[in-house]
Protein backbone atom coordinates (compact mmCIF):
# COMPACT_ATOMS: atom_id res chain seq x y z
CA UNK A 1 0.00 0.00 0.00
CA UNK A 2 0.84 3.90 -0.71
CA UNK A 3 -0.17 7.11 -0.92
CA UNK A 4 1.33 8.18 -3.88
CA UNK A 5 -0.09 5.88 -6.64
CA UNK A 6 -3.15 3.96 -7.61
CA UNK A 7 -3.35 0.10 -6.36
CA UNK A 8 -4.53 0.24 -10.39
CA UNK A 9 -1.61 1.83 -11.53
CA UNK A 10 0.61 -0.54 -9.82
CA UNK A 11 -1.26 -3.30 -10.68
CA UNK A 12 -1.53 -2.33 -14.42
CA UNK A 13 2.37 -1.60 -14.52
CA UNK A 14 3.27 -5.13 -12.96
CA UNK A 15 1.11 -7.51 -15.29
CA UNK A 16 1.36 -4.64 -18.60
CA UNK A 17 3.78 -6.82 -21.46
CA UNK A 18 3.68 -4.00 -23.59
CA UNK A 19 4.93 -0.41 -22.55
CA UNK A 20 5.00 3.02 -24.76
CA UNK A 21 6.69 5.91 -23.29
CA UNK A 22 6.50 9.35 -24.56
CA UNK A 23 9.03 11.74 -23.35
CA UNK A 24 9.95 15.86 -23.34
CA UNK A 25 11.93 18.46 -22.16
CA UNK A 26 10.73 17.94 -18.47
CA UNK A 27 12.86 14.78 -17.88
CA UNK A 28 16.41 16.13 -18.92
CA UNK A 29 15.28 19.34 -16.53
CA UNK A 30 16.83 17.96 -13.83
CA UNK A 31 20.15 17.50 -15.81
CA UNK A 32 20.05 21.04 -16.15
CA UNK A 33 18.87 21.36 -19.63
CA UNK A 34 16.20 24.00 -19.89
CA UNK A 35 12.84 23.67 -21.15
CA UNK A 36 11.06 25.40 -23.49
CA UNK A 37 8.16 26.07 -21.02
CA UNK A 38 8.56 25.61 -17.75
CA UNK A 39 9.91 28.13 -15.51
CA UNK A 40 13.57 28.98 -16.51
CA UNK A 41 12.01 27.53 -20.04
CA UNK A 42 14.01 28.64 -22.90
CA UNK A 43 10.72 30.15 -23.71
CA UNK A 44 11.28 33.36 -21.52
CA UNK A 45 15.01 34.32 -23.08
CA UNK A 46 14.69 33.42 -26.79
CA UNK A 47 12.09 33.19 -29.49
CA UNK A 48 12.00 29.78 -30.99
CA UNK A 49 10.39 30.56 -33.93
CA UNK A 50 13.45 32.56 -35.28
CA UNK A 51 15.84 30.36 -33.93
CA UNK A 52 14.30 26.77 -34.16
CA UNK A 53 12.89 27.16 -37.96
CA UNK A 54 13.41 27.09 -41.61
CA UNK A 55 12.43 30.88 -42.08
CA UNK A 56 14.65 31.74 -39.22
CA UNK A 57 17.67 29.62 -40.29
CA UNK A 58 17.30 31.29 -43.59
CA UNK A 59 17.03 35.07 -42.64
CA UNK A 60 20.37 34.43 -39.68
CA UNK A 61 21.94 31.00 -40.00
CA UNK A 62 25.12 32.69 -38.17
CA UNK A 63 22.76 33.26 -35.25
CA UNK A 64 20.98 30.34 -35.86
CA UNK A 65 24.24 28.39 -35.78
CA UNK A 66 25.77 30.05 -32.17
CA UNK A 67 22.18 29.25 -30.20
CA UNK A 68 22.61 25.33 -30.77
CA UNK A 69 26.42 25.49 -30.77
CA UNK A 70 25.47 26.92 -27.06
CA UNK A 71 22.90 24.29 -26.34
CA UNK A 72 25.11 21.68 -27.80
CA UNK A 73 28.03 22.60 -25.45
CA UNK A 74 25.26 22.67 -22.75
CA UNK A 75 24.40 19.30 -23.65
CA UNK A 76 27.97 17.68 -23.64
CA UNK A 77 28.44 19.00 -20.33
CA UNK A 78 25.21 17.11 -18.47
CA UNK A 79 24.42 13.75 -17.76
CA UNK A 80 21.83 12.06 -17.57
CA UNK A 81 19.49 11.75 -14.70
CA UNK A 82 17.63 9.34 -12.16
CA UNK A 83 14.26 9.02 -14.49
CA UNK A 84 16.25 8.28 -17.72
CA UNK A 85 18.32 5.40 -16.19
CA UNK A 86 14.78 4.05 -14.55
CA UNK A 87 13.37 3.70 -17.92
CA UNK A 88 16.82 2.13 -18.88
CA UNK A 89 15.68 -0.43 -16.30
CA UNK A 90 11.99 -0.22 -17.32
CA UNK A 91 13.21 -1.65 -21.23
CA UNK A 92 15.13 -4.94 -19.59
CA UNK A 93 12.04 -5.88 -17.58
CA UNK A 94 8.92 -5.93 -20.56
CA UNK A 95 9.03 -7.92 -23.60
CA UNK A 96 8.17 -4.59 -25.38
CA UNK A 97 9.31 -1.24 -24.27
CA UNK A 98 9.19 1.70 -26.61
CA UNK A 99 10.32 5.04 -25.84
CA UNK A 100 9.39 7.75 -28.12
CA UNK A 101 11.54 11.29 -27.14
CA UNK A 102 10.65 14.52 -28.18
CA UNK A 103 13.97 15.56 -26.99
CA UNK A 104 17.08 15.85 -29.11
CA UNK A 105 19.86 15.82 -26.48
CA UNK A 106 20.61 11.96 -26.79
CA UNK A 107 20.49 11.47 -22.71
CA UNK A 108 18.09 8.51 -22.95
CA UNK A 109 20.46 6.68 -25.09
CA UNK A 110 23.57 7.94 -23.20
CA UNK A 111 21.56 5.93 -20.22
CA UNK A 112 21.48 3.00 -21.46
CA UNK A 113 18.08 3.31 -23.27
CA UNK A 114 18.23 0.75 -26.48
CA UNK A 115 14.62 1.09 -28.26
CA UNK A 116 14.75 5.37 -28.57
CA UNK A 117 12.64 7.23 -31.54
CA UNK A 118 14.05 10.24 -31.56
CA UNK A 119 10.62 12.22 -33.19
CA UNK A 120 12.41 15.58 -33.36
CA UNK A 121 16.33 14.43 -34.34
CA UNK A 122 19.67 14.68 -32.70
CA UNK A 123 21.27 17.85 -31.73
CA UNK A 124 24.50 16.26 -32.33
CA UNK A 125 24.54 15.18 -35.79
CA UNK A 126 24.77 17.55 -38.66
CA UNK A 127 22.81 17.67 -42.14
CA UNK A 128 23.07 19.42 -45.61
CA UNK A 129 19.52 21.65 -45.33
CA UNK A 130 19.59 20.77 -49.42
CA UNK A 131 20.37 17.47 -50.14
CA UNK A 132 19.96 15.78 -46.65
CA UNK A 133 23.30 14.16 -46.55
CA UNK A 134 24.51 13.48 -42.68
CA UNK A 135 27.70 15.04 -42.37
CA UNK A 136 30.14 14.32 -39.13
CA UNK A 137 32.58 16.73 -36.83
CA UNK A 138 31.22 20.00 -38.40
CA UNK A 139 31.89 22.53 -35.89
CA UNK A 140 31.19 26.25 -36.22
CA UNK A 141 33.26 28.32 -34.84
CA UNK A 142 31.61 31.64 -33.52
CA UNK A 143 31.96 35.05 -35.35
CA UNK A 144 32.55 32.42 -38.75
CA UNK A 145 30.63 31.75 -41.73
CA UNK A 146 28.34 29.06 -41.29
CA UNK A 147 29.10 25.55 -42.54
CA UNK A 148 28.58 24.67 -46.31
CA UNK A 149 28.34 20.63 -47.96
CA UNK A 150 30.13 20.34 -51.22
CA UNK A 151 26.93 20.81 -52.91
CA UNK A 152 27.15 24.36 -51.88
CA UNK A 153 23.54 23.80 -49.57
CA UNK A 154 24.04 24.77 -46.01
CA UNK A 155 24.71 22.35 -43.32
CA UNK A 156 21.90 22.81 -40.37
CA UNK A 157 21.50 20.78 -37.00
CA UNK A 158 19.82 17.54 -37.68
CA UNK A 159 16.69 18.18 -35.57
CA UNK A 160 12.92 19.00 -36.79
CA UNK A 161 12.47 22.78 -36.81
CA UNK A 162 8.89 24.41 -35.95
CA UNK A 163 6.96 23.82 -39.47
CA UNK A 164 8.59 20.77 -40.64
CA UNK A 165 7.43 17.27 -40.80
CA UNK A 166 8.68 14.66 -38.32
CA UNK A 167 10.57 11.13 -39.67
CA UNK A 168 8.35 9.09 -41.33
CA UNK A 169 9.38 6.07 -39.88
CA UNK A 170 9.78 7.13 -36.48
CA UNK A 171 6.93 8.72 -36.35
CA UNK A 172 4.72 5.65 -37.53
CA UNK A 173 6.51 3.20 -35.54
CA UNK A 174 5.98 5.51 -32.26
CA UNK A 175 2.36 5.36 -33.61
CA UNK A 176 2.02 1.37 -34.12
CA UNK A 177 3.80 0.98 -30.58
CA UNK A 178 1.24 3.53 -28.77
CA UNK A 179 -1.43 1.43 -30.27
CA UNK A 180 -0.38 -1.87 -28.92
CA UNK A 181 0.56 -0.68 -25.56
CA UNK A 182 -1.01 -2.07 -22.55
CA UNK A 183 0.63 0.98 -20.72
CA UNK A 184 1.53 4.32 -21.76
CA UNK A 185 3.38 6.68 -19.84
CA UNK A 186 3.57 10.46 -20.67
CA UNK A 187 6.60 11.82 -19.20
CA UNK A 188 8.01 15.50 -18.50
CA UNK A 189 6.08 16.73 -21.70
CA UNK A 190 4.03 19.82 -21.69
CA UNK A 191 1.79 17.82 -24.52
CA UNK A 192 1.19 20.63 -26.42
CA UNK A 193 3.28 19.66 -29.39
CA UNK A 194 1.40 17.46 -32.25
CA UNK A 195 1.78 14.98 -34.05
CA UNK A 196 3.79 13.99 -30.78
CA UNK A 197 1.07 14.98 -28.09
CA UNK A 198 -1.54 12.48 -30.18
CA UNK A 199 0.66 9.52 -29.46
CA UNK A 200 -0.84 9.18 -25.36
CA UNK A 201 -4.15 9.63 -26.78
CA UNK A 202 -3.81 7.65 -29.56
CA UNK A 203 -2.80 4.34 -26.99
CA UNK A 204 -6.09 5.71 -24.85
CA UNK A 205 -8.30 5.41 -27.80
CA UNK A 206 -6.90 1.60 -28.64
CA UNK A 207 -7.46 0.69 -25.08
CA UNK A 208 -3.78 1.53 -23.05
CA UNK A 209 -3.91 2.68 -19.36
CA UNK A 210 -2.44 5.98 -19.52
CA UNK A 211 -0.21 7.35 -16.61
CA UNK A 212 1.05 11.04 -16.88
CA UNK A 213 4.12 12.48 -14.56
CA UNK A 214 4.58 16.23 -14.36
CA UNK A 215 4.93 19.20 -11.70
CA UNK A 216 2.41 20.77 -13.60
CA UNK A 217 -0.96 19.83 -14.61
CA UNK A 218 -1.26 19.81 -18.71
CA UNK A 219 -4.03 19.67 -21.53
CA UNK A 220 -3.56 16.12 -21.29
CA UNK A 221 -3.83 15.72 -17.45
CA UNK A 222 -7.71 14.89 -17.15
CA UNK A 223 -8.13 12.41 -19.71
CA UNK A 224 -5.12 10.74 -18.23
CA UNK A 225 -6.03 7.37 -16.03
CA UNK A 226 -3.72 8.49 -13.57
CA UNK A 227 -2.25 11.67 -13.16
CA UNK A 228 0.87 12.10 -10.97
CA UNK A 229 2.64 15.37 -9.97
CA UNK A 230 6.15 15.75 -9.72
CA UNK A 231 9.29 15.40 -10.86
CA UNK A 232 10.22 12.38 -13.42
CA UNK A 233 13.71 12.02 -11.69
CA UNK A 234 11.59 11.65 -7.96
CA UNK A 235 8.42 10.01 -9.13
CA UNK A 236 10.30 7.41 -11.36
CA UNK A 237 12.10 5.81 -8.62
CA UNK A 238 9.38 5.10 -6.38
CA UNK A 239 7.26 3.85 -8.53
CA UNK A 240 10.02 1.21 -10.17
CA UNK A 241 10.35 0.29 -6.51
CA UNK A 242 6.96 -0.51 -5.81
CA UNK A 243 5.92 -2.04 -9.29
CA UNK A 244 10.00 -4.06 -10.24
CA UNK A 245 9.30 -6.54 -7.77
CA UNK A 246 6.18 -7.84 -9.29
CA UNK A 247 7.14 -7.82 -12.91
CA UNK A 248 7.73 -11.29 -14.39
CA UNK A 249 11.06 -10.58 -16.95
P1 LIG B 1 7.98 21.72 -22.97
O1 LIG B 1 9.11 22.63 -22.59
O2 LIG B 1 6.86 22.24 -23.75
O3 LIG B 1 7.37 21.11 -21.62
C1 LIG B 1 8.16 20.58 -20.59
C2 LIG B 1 7.24 19.97 -19.55
O4 LIG B 1 8.06 19.35 -18.57
C3 LIG B 1 6.34 20.96 -18.82
O5 LIG B 1 5.02 20.46 -18.84
C4 LIG B 1 6.89 20.98 -17.40
O6 LIG B 1 5.88 21.15 -16.41
C5 LIG B 1 7.52 19.60 -17.30
N1 LIG B 1 8.61 19.47 -16.34
C6 LIG B 1 9.47 20.40 -15.88
N2 LIG B 1 10.35 19.86 -15.02
C7 LIG B 1 10.04 18.54 -14.94
C8 LIG B 1 10.59 17.44 -14.22
N3 LIG B 1 11.65 17.59 -13.40
N4 LIG B 1 10.01 16.22 -14.36
C9 LIG B 1 8.94 16.04 -15.18
N5 LIG B 1 8.39 17.05 -15.89
C10 LIG B 1 8.92 18.27 -15.77
O7 LIG B 1 8.65 20.48 -23.67
P2 LIG B 1 8.08 19.42 -24.69
O8 LIG B 1 6.71 18.99 -24.29
O9 LIG B 1 9.16 18.40 -24.81
O10 LIG B 1 7.93 20.16 -26.10
C11 LIG B 1 8.70 21.25 -26.54
C12 LIG B 1 9.69 21.06 -27.67
O11 LIG B 1 10.94 21.50 -27.16
C13 LIG B 1 9.95 19.69 -28.16
O12 LIG B 1 9.78 19.74 -29.54
C14 LIG B 1 11.45 19.38 -27.86
O13 LIG B 1 12.07 18.85 -29.03
C15 LIG B 1 12.06 20.70 -27.59
N6 LIG B 1 13.06 20.76 -26.48
C16 LIG B 1 13.94 19.73 -26.27
C17 LIG B 1 14.86 19.81 -25.21
C18 LIG B 1 15.82 18.67 -24.98
O14 LIG B 1 16.17 17.96 -25.91
N7 LIG B 1 16.23 18.42 -23.74
C19 LIG B 1 14.89 20.92 -24.38
C20 LIG B 1 13.97 21.97 -24.65
C21 LIG B 1 13.06 21.86 -25.69
ZN1 LIG C 1 24.37 19.10 -49.72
Amino acid sequence: MNNLFSDTTIKKLATAKRIGVLTGAGISAESGIPTFRGQDGLWQQLKPEELASVDGFMKNPRLVWQWYEYRREIIQHVKPNTGHFILADMEKCYPVFSLSTQNVDGLHFRAGSKNVLELHGNILVNRCHTCNKYIADVHFQNGSTPPRCDCGGLIRPGVVWFGETLPEEVLERSFTLACEADVYLSIGTSAQVYPAAMLPREAQQHGAYIIEINPERTPLSTAVDEFIPGKSGEVLPVLWNLVKPFVKV
